[in-house]
């Protein structure tokens, strides 16, 4: 049977219809939650390296901020649309709930495609994104981070031009920016270091030995090849890793360090000679113990779910899993750390970003991941409460608990009433 194709905008409308019938909600927290409260489609001009005039259209969406501003990234794609954008902000809404963060969800994204603009042209096009959407952000207001094709670069640069707006340095605007202008430290592992922390303690409980299992890792990024070396580090037998351009597998291990350094050198996967090639298929069917898909959307579907031998799918990706798999999965036993949890170290160490440039006091990079671990453990065991106590999946407990918790707070602030 294929998959029903859902706009992600339905999708996430549903998962809150969903938890607000399940926890026997009023129907106005549904009510509230299923579309954001704001929503900006703002006109990008901006002058290319020919001089001539191009305007893109950009989007900030700020989804729900009873819990505190909203926060969420920016994502320069030629995708990028307003539902993608509604979509992404909702899931921020739940990983920031989830994780008992001081802030709602929020998402930007201009549509354009990075690959045929130059380095100034990317920093002109953020600097007028930036005014475009500067009355409606702020530290206490919504707080982007990178995205998609973003990074600390544009950062920096969209940080440097909202404290020329406003006349004074605001760095506690955005997150993820380079550590000299009060980026955090840890900033950039993080998203690979939660997924780990995530999925360590879920195997535990299931009585899986972290430090012996066998782990494929689809996607070798910032969240795959930081999650897999992390997890060979504690002792887990790296089997399989993958790029866009397919899979290695050796199943008597690889070792990460040498791989890390033939990907450094040969700016590719491809031809390392310690692992055999498989595609990137075949990796997702492995005899493992934990998969962590880390690339794209839209992996496991029902046309593969059946055939996936892991026991747990920590996923780092936004939504590799669809709904039709998530179902098989739970009916075959195979726990699935959803990505609003296991991608939500990224969004944690942002929080503690802000905080330092809010207290002007900056952390550890150890106290950062001592910190994170407290922040993921705790995340894990509402959502696991939430499971048992249900008998749902544990994305869907994930959405019990922020709506649980985003209830309270617009109960409390009388947006029910
Ligand atoms: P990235 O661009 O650094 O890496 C993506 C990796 O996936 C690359 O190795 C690429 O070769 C691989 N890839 C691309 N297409 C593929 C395909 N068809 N099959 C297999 N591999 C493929 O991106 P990233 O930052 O690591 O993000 C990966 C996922 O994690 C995305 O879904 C992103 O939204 C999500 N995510 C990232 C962060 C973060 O902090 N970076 C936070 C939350 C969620």
């Amino acid at each position: 049977m294929a998959d029903t194709s859902l706009n992600p905008y339905i999708r996430a409308q549903q998962s809150f219809k969903e938890a607000v019938d399940t926890l026997g909600l009023e129907p106005a927290v549904f009510d509230i939650l299923k579309q954001p409260l704001r929503t900006f489609e703002v006109a990008v001009p901006f002058i290319r390296d020919d001089g001539t005039l191009q305007v893109f259209t950009g989007y900030r969406v700020q989804h729900n901020d009873a819990l505190g501003p909203t926060k969420g990234g920016l994502r320069f794609h030629p995708d990028v649309t307003a539902d993608e954008v509604k979509a992404l902000a909702m899931w921020m809404t739940v990983k920031c709930a989830l994780l008992g963060l001081p802030y709602g969800g929020g998402k930007g994204g201009i549509a354009c495609d990075v690959d045929q603009l130059s380095d100034r042209e990317i920093e002109r096009l953020s600097r007028e994104y930036i005014r475009a959407v500067s009355l409606v952000i702020g530290p206490d207001k919504d707080i982007p981070a990178p995205d998609v094709s973003t990074n600390p670069q544009i950062m920096a640069w969209m940080v440097d031009e909202y404290s020329r707006i406003r006349g004074e340095n605001t760095f506690g605007l955005i997150t993820g920016k380079p550590l000299v202008i009060g980026g955090s430290a840890g900033r950039v592992a993080a998203t690979g270091r939660g997924l780990v922390f995530a999925t360590r303690q879920l195997a535990t409980a299931l009585g899986l030995d972290f430090a012996q299992s066998r782990v494929a890792v689809q996607g070798f990024g910032n969240v795959g090849s930081v999650a897999a070396e992390i997890a060979a580090s504690l002792g887990a037998k790296m089997v399989a890793v993958s790029d866009k351009d397919g899979g290695l597998y050796n199943p008597d291990g690889i070792d990460m360090a040498d791989l890390l350094e033939y990907k450094r050198t040969h700016r590719a996967l491809a031809g390392y000679p310690q692992a055999d090639p498989i595609s990137n298929h075949e990796l997702l069917e492995l005899p493992v113990d934990i998969l962590f898909p880390a690339a794209l959307e839209n992996q496991i579907t029902a046309d593969n779910a059946h055939n996936i031998q892991a026991r747990i799918v920590g996923e780092g990706a936004n939504g590799p899993t669809t709904p039709e798999a998530d179902a098989i999965l739970f009916e075959k036993g195979v726990m699935v750390v959803p990505d609003v949890l296991g991608n939500a170290g990224g969004v944690t160490v942002s929080y503690f970003e802000w905080v330092q440039n809010q207290t002007r006091f900056y952390w550890s990079e150890q106290e950062i991941n001592g910190r994170l671990e407290e922040y993921m453990a705790r995340a894990m065991a509402e959502m696991h409460k939430m499971h048992e106590r249900y008998g749902v999946t544990l994305r869907k407990a994930a959405y019990l608990v922020a709506t649980e918790r985003l209830a309270q707070a617009m109960r409390v602030r009388g947006w029910l009433t």
